[in-house]
């Protein structure tokens, strides 16, 4: 491949819209371009790294027995009535009409689609267990989507689903799949953390999310330094029995002064505490509230605020009505910062504060403003704070933590909720209909292409994990024009990475080393190799990985084993 023949456009704006660092990067590296909210167009560039990512899961699915088909994106109406979600799926489902005012809707997930396929092929129990998977676009009329690919309208998941006779062999599968999981996201150089999860829309039992470490990630994570104890805070929260009454009597113990994160404190009360958070606040029927407020119109993941306000019976509140209960005036609120520790303060010091999240219950209000000083609170009103958020689930003598994580991957034991309100059955052993188990297993294609760059770049653009960059290595010719021995030097040295079988393109564009040198690190390619006349005369290449400082001139032989 030469970039001479290849669409490459670079741009050095950064668009307005573009909050976070892997939509900037992918933006300016030109890998998408916006065609509406939350639709994008994968470019040539982008497209590799969306192959390469596609690839990896591809191999690790097969690799795991799973057998690989494509569904329709386009699914009748009928069929979603079925199951029941054609009005229980809410407003992320896009419902589109045919010329004959038919109604379909575009798949925002598959159970029903397989269930279908199932009930027809499937008919006895010789042919379980079976896991069918699809990389197919999927589409969920989000809220609000925003930062690019990490939360758009249309996007690329892997969705797979196993039919099993027993629910133990359901179990078996289910392990089966997080090891391939995690297999994917080691291959890709990825840090992640699997935690329990909750079920969300698609129900069923047991179920974990797989999440790459980001501070700038939507959901917060709950794990113990002591245990294998990890949670997505949401869960937490679900499992929780009584999370209002364990809330309020943990506030009720951290009445003097002291300090938390604001983290701590929304973890506390069950909400998934995001960076900035509009105007929304949960509101308990016995007074407790908790807000996770900051100006602007970012980050609140209003549907996840929303389930653990219906879950724990809390609802949302406005700015304006918490002021009223607090005596403040509305817009006494300012802007929050998830990561600086708080002080729980005696309820009217709350006036005279400009930054604050807080907790009140009845007893009192306890309003936690920022304290940007000082450190983390005393252990023992900590550790209150860090049991409600683990339950009976032990910390084993370590700490609960909380980390930030985007979700890349969830696994879910469906158990026999789609196969029976869809009929599928099989006939067992003895010749008797059973209705098969069902386990569902998504990953998040393209979202991992934007969580990839929120974990390696630096102030030079994406610093990619080599299994998915688009090029391993580049080869920069300078002066190819004027210099023919350059560039046969260039082509030779390219064709043998090749052969070498090392993913290598020829960067033979032309342009002076400087604006060469600076595409090649904003668009993340690990290992650059420069052909110039002087490096020719002296025998050698000057290479450099793109995480190192420096460059070093190899002979042949060196650079095809450094890359090799
Ligand atoms: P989220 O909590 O981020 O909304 P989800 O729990 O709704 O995700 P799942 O139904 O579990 O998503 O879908 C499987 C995977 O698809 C997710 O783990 C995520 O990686 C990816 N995904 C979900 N929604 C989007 C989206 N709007 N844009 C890109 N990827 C998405
Ligand atoms: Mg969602
Ligand atoms: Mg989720
Ligand atoms: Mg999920």
């Amino acid at each position: 491949m030469r970039l001479s023949k290849f669409h490459l456009h670079t741009t050095k704006e950064t668009p307005a819209d573009a909050e976070l660092v892997s939509h900037q990067l992918m933006m300016r590296a030109g890998m998408i371009r916006k065609l509406a909210a939350g639709l994008y167009t994968w470019s040539p560039l982008g497209l590799r790294v969306l192959r390469k990512v596609e690839n990896v899961v591809r191999e690790e699915m097969n690799r795991a027995g799973a057998v690989e088909l494509l569904l329709p994106t386009i699914q009748p109406r009928e069929l979603w009535e079925e199951s029941g979600r054609w009005e229980k799926f809410g407003a992320q489902l896009l419902k589109i009409k045919d010329r004959k005012q038919a109604d379909y809707c575009y798949s925002p997930t598959a159970e029903e689609a397989i269930t279908d396929y199932a009930r027809q092929e499937l008919g006895s129990y010789k042919q379980l267990p079976v896991n069918f998977y699809q990389i197919q676009t999927k589409f969920r009329d989000e809220i609000r989507p925003r930062f690019g690919v990490m939360r758009a309208r249309e996007f690329l998941m892997k969705d797979a689903y196993s039919f099993h006779l027993t629910d133990a062999d359901l179990v078996r599968e289910y392990e089966n799949m997080k090891a391939a999981y995690t297999r994917v996201f080691t291959r890709l150089g990825l840090e992640f953390r699997a935690v329990q999860a909750d079920s969300g829309a698609i129900g069923g039992d047991a179920s974990q999310e797989f999440h790459v470490i980001a501070d700038s990630g939507e959901d917060a994570l709950a794990f113990s330094t002591g245990s294998d104890y990890a949670a997505n805070v949401e869960a937490a929260v679900a499992a929780e029995p009584a999370p209002r009454a364990a809330a309020s009597e943990a506030l009720r113990k951290i009445d003097t002064p002291t300090q938390k994160t604001c983290e701590d404190v929304a973890a506390l009360m069950g909400i998934a505490l995001q960076r900035t958070v509009k105007s929304v606040a949960v509101v308990g029927e016995d007074g407790v509230f908790v807000l996770a407020l900051v100006r602007g119109d970012h980050a609140v993941n209003e549907i996840k605020l929303g389930k653990v306000a219906g879950l724990a019976g809390y609802r949302l509140a406005n700015e304006g009505e918490i002021a009223e209960h607090l005596g403040s005036e509305p817009g006494f609120l300012g802007p929050l910062n998830p990561r600086k520790p708080i002080r729980i303060v005696a309820d009217r010091e709350v006036a005279a504060m400009a930054d604050f999240v807080v907790g009140a219950n009845e007893a009192g209000f306890h309003l936690a403003g920022v304290n940007w000083g000082r450190d983390l609170a005393e252990p023992d009103t900590v550790a209150d704070i860090r049991n409600v958020v683990a339950g009976d689930r032990a910390a084993d003598g370590g700490e609960i933590r909380i980390a930030r994580g985007i979700e890349v991957g969830h696994v879910f034991q469906l158990g026999r909720k789609y196969a029976e309100s869809l009929k599928a059955s099989v006939l067992d052993e003895n010749g008797k209909a059973a209705t098969p188990s069902m386990g569902c297993y998504g990953i998040g294609v393209s979202r991992i292409v934007a969580a990839a760059i929120e974990q390696n770049h630096d102030a030079a653009g994406i610093v990619w994990p080599a299994p998915m960059a688009p090029w391993e290595a580049v080869v920069c010719v300078i002066n190819p024009k004027n210099d023919a021995n350059v560039a046969a030097a260039s082509e030779s040295l390219l064709a043998e990475l090749l052969d070498a079988g090392v993913d290598a393109v020829l960067d033979d564009r032309g342009l002076r080393p400087g604006a060469m040198f600076a595409d090649m690190e904003l668009i993340g390619i690990p290992h650059r190799i420069v052909v110039s006349e002087r490096g020719l005369a002296a025998g050698t290449f000057e290479y450099r990985a793109r995480n190192a400082a420096e460059a070093e001139n190899l002979d042949k032989a060196a650079l095809l084993s450094r890359l090799g």
